[in-house]
């Protein structure tokens, strides 16, 4: 097990550098029951450090698959209202969201796709207005994981279930750079050098981008007025955070109606408790014409059908493949951090901040400006060392951005 010390470290730099919580702000955390112990060193940290208060949304993965294997289906598809409330309230009163993920991947894989999908789709409607206030940095908001049996065992699955646990503590401790001296400062220095890359492709200005690998031979086109991110964000208020933690990507979004030709997968996509492997699609014009997958066609096909926005892209972010979580040499079987290892895309909804003017945009100006639109945003992996990117200007001139899975440009200096 991984020392009180280390985890007291995690916990204020999940608040100080994660959400960046400020003296007299609420803060909402979404948590598990396993990792309660955790859970409670970050809420009286927070406490500490000055907040007025914390609520803890708590969630169990048993309890979810019980209500799955029990619950009539029109429980399972009727998203709670006090549920849209309790959030709304916390994200009008300017409230800090904490997320501490550690689910399962394998948790409903027995239960039926098209029950899960409604679910899932349920919520999404529901939580509608909320997901406004984190995905147009409203509010700080970020995202952790902390390692429970389960999830540990799928990844060690040679080990016992203590020794799953404290292996997957030592590796996202040292990938979130708990294990250094002074992590705050760490990332400080780790978003300085996320901030020189986008800058490097925000000069660059490419007008599109296409992607050659084994299975993938993608065009994408960029909308006009595109801004790469990554790293820190900063909130309508003008306080700095980092929505993920672990974070190694810069990205920005694909024109929802630009992109052509066939991307295939490169690590399993953990979608709603099921797992989908060994996938591609094709896609013409922005949408997906066709699709396939070695494991979890099924389930892929119901997160394609969503909604229209569901079978185009919202989000194109590069990653080198020496990225700390590559190096770990695990398979994590959670996007958190398997993004964090490689080139993704992501299904769904874009970023409005990912264009210029793109937060106070409205639905039509969006959907002009070729921003994407739906109920769900859901990344996977594509990239690999084997991954070549050129970058297109207006001019036609083609550049190497990406050889052999990693940056061909110098991304320290503009
Ligand atoms: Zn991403
Ligand atoms: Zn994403």
């Amino acid at each position: 097990m991984v020392s009180q010390q280390i985890q007291e470290k995690y916990a204020e730099l999940a608040l100080r550098t994660g959400v960046n919580l400020q003296k007299g702000q609420a803060l909402m955390i979404n948590s598990s029951l396993e990792g309660a112990d955790f859970t409670k060193i970050v809420a009286k940290k927070a406490y500490e450090l000055g907040a007025k208060d914390v609520h803890i949304n708590w969630g169990d993965d048993d309890l979810t698959l019980w209500k799955y294997q029990y619950a009539p289906d029109e429980v399972l598809e009727d998203f709670p209202e006090w549920r849209v409330k309790l959030h709304d309230m916390y994200a009008e009163d300017g409230a800090a969201v904490l997320s501490i993920r550690s689910t399962n991947p394998d948790l409903l894989k027995d239960i039926d796709p098209t029950k899960v999908a409604k679910a899932n789709k349920a919520a999404a409607l529901a939580m509608t207005n909320f997901r406004k206030y984190t995905m147009n940095d409203k509010i700080t908001w970020s995202i952790i994981s902390i390692p429970t049996g389960d999830w540990a065992q799928k990844i060690f699955p040679d080990k016992s279930r203590e020794d799953a646990i404290a292996s997957l503590w030592e590796a996202i401790i040292k990938i979130v750079r708990v294990d250094q001296e002074n992590p705050i400062k760490a990332w400080d220095e780790h978003n300085e050098t996320l901030k020189a890359a986008r800058e490097v492709l925000n000069e660059k200005n490419y007008k599109k981008l296409v992607f050659k690998a084994p299975g993938t031979d993608l065009e994408m086109e960029l909308p006009e007025g595109h801004i790469w991110k990554g790293g820190s964000a900063v909130s309508e208020k003008g306080i700095t955070f980092n929505p993920n933690m672990p974070t190694e990507e810069v990205f920005s979004m694909p024109h929802k109606y630009g992109v052509n030709g066939t991307v295939s997968s490169t690590k399993p996509l953990n979608y709603g408790g099921s797992l989908i492997d060994n996938f591609s699609l094709t896609f013409k014009d922005g949408k997906v014409v066709d699709f396939k997958a070695e494991q979890g066609e099924d389930t892929l096909k119901h997160l394609l059908e969503t909604d229209e926005g569901a079978s185009r892209l919202g989000e194109i972010a590069l990653v080198p493949h020496e990225s700390p979580v590559s190096q770990s040499g695990l398979l994590f079987y959670n996007t958190l951090f398997d993004e964090n290892a490689s080139c993704h895309v992501a299904l769904g909804k874009a970023y409005p901040t990912n264009v210029e003017g793109g937060s106070a945009m409205n639905d039509e100006e969006l959907d002009k400006a070729g921003v994407n639109d739906s109920l769900t945003h859901v990344d996977f992996m594509f990239g690999s060392e084997k991954l070549d990117i050129d970058g297109v200007k207006a001019d036609g001139t083609t550049e190497a951005v990406f050889r052999n899975g990693t940056w061909a440009l110098d991304m320290t200096s503009k």
